[in-house]
């Protein structure tokens, strides 16, 4: 912007007056305050002409809380109330900047980097002394969080929802017919698979059972009262209760979680192949890494602030 200018300013003077060579700070300044006034125009249009005409902003505008004039450059800047206080001119009065904006957007991620990476509180604070974003706080948080540097030093896992139970888990079958064994070796259950289905003796008087048959109403009973008592706590999902927006699919760039390893030593993969499950839902993915293709649980992966479009 500020070459621009210095390009229509030396169009319009003798050879001899023409800049050239690296920019000065006047320049730079100049620059600013057009960038603020030209996204001021597109965003604060009505408030301004308002202001024009009657020098207030009209009280149902959202800037009224700022009480703001027009600078005689013609800038809109906050009112505030700092005016008696012996602050620097730009902090008594901010420039006012619209929430959805480029030019904010920028000014936010070069004063969070120039601030070394630091807090919302710390950047919007800074900012204030010069600029007065709408929305600041919600703002800064916002482009912080898509910081990539910030995220790689602190990585979020993204969690898909919480999954269906097992039908191994829901079903009554004899035990050990199904086991997860860890450490101990293979050991034989003699079970006939073949057996009929047993009658349903919940309500026969056991008096009238035999020792065997008061054994399966026990069993019977307990299954009972596992179906009607604990398994409709299985119902909710006590935590990952809803699919994150961050979902895996193909094109994503993730991190892969490591142990014993600090995450800014993570590798950078994308995902090129989904394996949702019954469910539709995500939880393992093929990721192309440097080191080749892996295999991941969705555990180990923290997928990076960036947009795919
Ligand atoms: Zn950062």
């Amino acid at each position: 912007m500020s070459y621009v200018i210095r390009f229509i300013k030396n169009l319009r003077s003798k050879p001899h007056e023409r800049l050239t060579g690296s920019l000065s700070i006047p320049e730079i300044n100049e620059a600013t305050n057009v960038l603020i006034k030209l996204v001021q125009a597109e965003a604060f249009k009505e408030d301004i002409m308002h202001i024009q005409k009657t020098k207030y902003v009209s009280h149902n505008s959202k800037l009224a809380s700022l009480n703001p004039f027009l600078d005689q450059t013609g800038i809109l800047r906050v009112g505030g109330r700092l005016r008696n206080s012996l602050y620097a001119y730009t902090k008594k009065h901010p420039a006012v900047l619209p929430s959805k904006s480029h030019f904010t957007n920028l000014i936010i991620d070069y004063e969070h980097k120039r601030l070394l990476h630091a807090g919302g509180q710390a950047v919007l604070g800074s900012i204030r002394d010069v600029f007065w974003p709408l929305n600041g706080r919600r703002l800064v948080r916002q482009r912080i969080r898509k910081c990539l540097t910030c995220f790689r030093a602190n990585p979020v896992q993204s969690n898909p929802i919480m999954g269906e139970l097992p039908i191994t888990r829901i079903t009554p079958v004899r035990p050990f017919t199904i086991t997860g064994v860890d450490y101990a070796g293979p050991f034989l259950i003699k079970d006939a698979l073949s057996t009929f289905p047993e009658e349903d003796i919940c309500s026969v008087n056991p008096a009238r059972l035999s020792n065997y048959k008061q054994l399966q109403q026990i069993v019977q009973h307990f299954w009972c009262r596992w179906s009607k008592e604990y398994v409709n706590n299985l119902q909710q999902r006590t935590k990952w209760k809803q699919q994150t927006a961050n979902e895996l699919k193909p094109g994503l760039m993730v991190l892969l979680r490591e142990d014993n390893v600090p995450p800014l030593k993570w590798l950078l993969g994308r995902i090129v192949k989904t394996y949702p499950d019954s469910d539709g839902t995500v939880r393992v993915v093929d990721i192309k890494t440097r080191n080749g293709m892996i295999t991941r649980a969705f555990s180990k992966i923290c997928v990076l602030p960036i947009d795919i479009g």
